[in-house]
């Protein structure tokens, strides 16, 4: 963890990206060399193991750079694998939810029938900053008669204090 986290502090750091004043983390620092994506590969080997004993059924994860890890996870756990997506982007009958930006509001959505009744879920994504997008995936699931079992993120920027936000256990792999 301490070499991926070193990846992270010299090849994904990006200070004033997007805008000024923020800090920006770059996770695709460590998808871009093959030795730290095997070891987060090994990371999630582990992982999934362990999601396999603890009975989870779904993997949801957040559009878009939770695509990148959500469906690995999901093809070693051997369960579905189900997206949540900015508004607008899923076809089908939707369950949209309004969260909080820094500045303003989005829509993230669900498609109806995705999860099923009762199903233990892991939600991933790439990052946790404020918490926001992740509460926001997790009502999605609770609203769908999903059960948000746990949490995994990459990356976790600690002094925002996402966590906070989130009822089920939110796993990070690296913090910030
Ligand atoms: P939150 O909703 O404030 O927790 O922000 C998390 C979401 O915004 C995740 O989906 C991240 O991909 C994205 N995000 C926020 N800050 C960063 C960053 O520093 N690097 C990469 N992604 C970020």
């Amino acid at each position: 963890l301490q070499g991926l986290r070193n990846k992270i502090v010299t090849d994904g750091t990006f200070p004033d990206f997007p805008k000024p004043g923020i800090l920006f983390r770059d996770v695709f620092a460590i998808t871009r060399d093959p030795e730290s994506h095997r070891t987060l590969n090994e990371i999630f080997d582990y992982y999934s193991k362990k999601a396999i004993e603890r009975g989870i059924q779904a993997v949801v994860a957040i559009d878009a750079r939770g695509f990148l890890f959500g469906p690995v996870l999901a093809l070693k756990i051997g369960v579905p694998f189900v997206p949540v997506r900015k508004r607008g982007k899923l076809p089908g009958n939707v369950r949209s939810v309004a969260y909080s930006l820094e500045y303003g509001e989005a829509v993230m959505e669900i498609q109806e029938g995705s999860i099923q009744q009762g199903f233990k879920v892991l939600v991933v994504d790439d990052l946790l900053a404020t918490g926001g997008s992740l509460r926001a995936a997790c009502e999605l699931i609770t609203k769908s008669g999903g059960v948000v079992h746990e949490c995994l993120v990459v990356l976790e920027l600690l002094d925002l204090k996402g966590r906070n936000l989130i009822s089920a256990p939110v796993t990070s792999l690296l913090q910030f």
